[in-house]
Order: structure tokens, then sequence, then C-alpha cells
């Protein structure tokens, strides 16, 4: 693989009009923040973030519905960076109830295993993190435990935001997470050039000069530069679970409206984990009433930094929408790392 220093020259040699690029992963923004990446760019070379923070795009419904199952008695579980996103009346981490943090799903199978209260997982995540949770559900949990399902897929996501239009791109960053379970032919059906890519500096210098190189030549593809973990039909087994376990649902995204089989329920046979179902809760629709624009950092067409409330009146310590509070949140990233423009 060429070095860093051959890469960055490369393509300073190669760009020669403006450029705009969207990842869609909060590790890529973390990867590129934390390594200065944009400011050795050539100058018309853009990346900017889409929906790719799993707890940034989880509505403000289904973290009010979190709230419901703590007022029912329910201990919940869940990971630690959901815990301070604002709900209508609070947040888990100010509710008063019993909401544990943990690192994944077993650990809240372990939970319910033992106590007699009814134990609720908020299990968020994209591709990559839904096949532990039903191979979890398939290996027979406690009847106390239950999950309330906050899954989405990223190919939906991606059709979405091509059809509106809103952010001009001339291509994708793919998730190289999302892609190792998933593989990438899914996303061949999009017009439009499309790398996916690892997480050092170098894998994404080397996504972004196949993506000038694509758009220049004139082709639209998937190619991949992360073949050491991604390969194009992804990982068969994981895939399979996650289709014995949950079948696609049309979902609201926060900043999004519904978008069609872009999440994930459990199917019928599995009812009895549904929380949802196990405590007749529904999910709705909340209007956004803050300043935040978290809405429009997640649709690829506004900087954290165009936020009036950004280190002001929304910090880490006071964060007003979900991407100041997530490890992956474009907003908390930039703060960390003093990242002021694209
Ligand atoms: S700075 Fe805070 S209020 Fe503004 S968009 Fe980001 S999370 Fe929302």
């Amino acid at each position: 693989m060429a070095t860093g220093d051959e890469l960055k020259a490369a393509l300073h040699e190669i760009v020669d009009r403006n450029y705009t690029f969207m990842h869609i992963c909060g590790t890529h923004e973390a990867a590129i923040a934390r390594s200065g990446l944009r400011s050795v760019l050539p100058e018309g070379l853009h990346i900017v973030m889409g929906p790719g923070c799993p707890v940034c795009i989880t509505p403000q419904g289904e973290i009010d519905a979190a709230l419901e199952f703590v007022e029912k008695g329910c201990i919940v579980a869940t990971y630690g960076d959901l815990l301070r996103v604002p709900g209508t009346k609070g947040s888990l981490e100010s509710c008063g109830g019993d909401v544990r943090v943990v690192q994944g799903v077993h650990k809240a199978v372990e939970i319910a295993k033992k106590t007699d209260k009814e134990v609720v997982f908020i299990s968020v995540g994209f591709e990559t993190t839904v096949p532990t949770v039903a191979a979890t559900l398939l290996s027979h949990p406690p009847e106390n435990f239950s999950i309330l399902s906050c899954h989405r897929l990223v190919p939906p996501a991606m059709k979405w935001l091509l059809e509106q239009g809103e952010a001009s791109l001339d291509g994708f960053l793919l998730p190289g997470h999302v892609c190792v379970v998933s593989g990438y032919e899914e996303y061949e059906q999009f017009p439009v050039p499309q790398v996916v890519a690892g997480f050092e500096p170098e894998d994404i210098l080397l996504g972004l000069l196949m993506l000038v190189k694509q758009v220049k030549e004139g082709r639209h593809e998937v190619e991949n530069a992360y073949p050491r973990a991604v390969c194009r039909e992804g990982n068969p087994k994981a895939k399979a679970l996650i289709s014995e376990v949950f079948d696609t649902v049309d979902v609201e995204w926060r900043g999004f409206p519904v978008i069609p089989k872009s999440g994930l329920a459990l199917k019928d046979e599995f009812a009895h984990y549904d929380a949802r179902k196990k405590f007749g809760i529904e999910i709705k629709h909340v209007e956004k009433v803050s300043g935040c624009i978290c809405d429009r950092v997640l649709r690829g067409i506004a900087q954290p930094t165009d936020c009036k409330l950004f280190g002001k009146v929304c910090t880490p310590r006071t964060p007003v929408g979900p991407c100041m509070v997530s490890h992956e949140g474009a907003c908390k990233i930039w703060n960390l790392y003093h990242v002021r423009h694209l």
C-alpha cells in the first residue's frame, strides 16, 4: 500500500475542481478529525458527514419509549452513549430509574438471569451490531428479557439521500464496519461513485483517491479499498442470522422522514422478546423544538459549527442534541478535536 505522503501527493496532483464526498460512519468522522486529515487535503476536496452515528439517528420517539419502560418499572440496559440523549421528558441518565450501562446485549441478558424484574435492552446500531443481537435471541434468553429494536440499515438511507439530492455529492465513502457484515453488493444499485474504506488515515486517503479517479474517468461503481476486512458478499452467516430473526420495516430516522425498509423489527416468532409488544408501547413522532440542527448535520447539508448552540449552549457536558452526546456524533467529535470547518 502506498504511504500516506504518497497518497496525499497523488490527491494534490489529481484534484482539479471541487469534489464533495459523504461518509456514513461516525468512526470515519472520528478518524478524519483525530488525524487532522481535512487540513492536508487539496483545497477543493470536501468530506461531509452523513447519518453514520446510530445513536444520533435514533429519533426522539424511541428515546421517549425507552423512558416509558423505566416508568413501567423495567430495568433498562443500553450503551453508555444513549444515556444522555435528551428525550421529551429528560434522558435515561436523569430519569431516576434503574438504567444500566452495558457493553452489549449479552451483558443485558446476564442482568436478566440474575433478577425477577423485566429487563429491556435498547438495541441500537447498524448492520454491524445486529448479528450479535440475533444470535443472542436465538440462544433463548430468559422470559423477563426483551429488546427495543432501534436498528437501522445503511443502503435505504443512502437511497433517500440520492433521491432527495439535497447535498450535492460526487460519491460516497462506504462504511467499512458495516460492509464487513453486509458486503457491498447491495450498494451497486446506486449510480454514483462509491469506495469501501477502512479507518486508518491511509485507508481514507486511498478511498478518496479512488473516488476522485472514478469521477474523473466518468465511472460509477463500488470499489473496495478495505479488502483486508471486506469482501463483496460480506459475512453470509451474519446475514443469515439477521434474516432469521428480523424483518425489514419502514421507520423514521432522526432528521429524516420514514424511510422504506430501513429498520429492523423482530419477526413474529420472536414477539415475546419484543419490548414494544410486551408492554404495549407505541413509538410516536416527536416534532423538534430546540435550535438543534442535528437533522441537517445528519443529512450532510450543515456542519456542526453552523449551529448557533455549538460549543456555547451545547457542549458535551450540556448536550442539546444527540450529535453532541455520542462518541460517533459529529458535534462531539468536532468539539473534541477543535474542528471548525469542512
Ligand atoms: S451543536 Fe448541539 S444543538 Fe447544535 S446541532 Fe450539534 S448537537 Fe445539535
